[in-house]
């Protein structure tokens, strides 16, 4: 058996941020820039795989469904869990305000 990991179907993000308090390991974050040619105004969310630990609980939290999970092969030597993609130049996101003392 495999693990896990997610991915998020672009054309589908619209950028809202709702999933982004659901990951515990900050691997959803804003990119900077909103790419030439997309369909949103507002920038995507991305994955950062070096910090999804495929724990899930990201999913279902997506009202568009852009959210997906993807086996990860039980290979080490072609995971994507060793072998990341480059990292995208994501926004730093504030998740503990003064009196943000859980996650969402
Ligand atoms: S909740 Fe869905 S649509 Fe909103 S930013 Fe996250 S992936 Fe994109
Ligand atoms: S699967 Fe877990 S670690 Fe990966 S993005 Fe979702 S909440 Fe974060």
């Amino acid at each position: 058996m495999g693990q896990a990991m997610v991915a998020i179907a672009q054309d589908a993000c619209t950028g809202c941020d709702l999933c982004i308090n659901h990951c515990p390991f900050e691997a959803l974050l804003p990119l900077t820039t909103n790419p030439e040619g997309r369909s949103h105004k507002k920038r995507p969310v991305v994955v950062v795989e070096e910090q999804c630990v495929g724990c899930l609980s990201c999913i279902g939290s997506c009202p568009t469904d852009a959210l997906h999970e993807v086996s990860v092969p039980p290979l080490a030597l072609v995971s994507p869990l060793l072998h990341p993609s480059p990292r995208p130049e994501t926004e730093t996101v504030k998740r503990w305000g003064n009196k943000k003392t859980r996650w969402a």
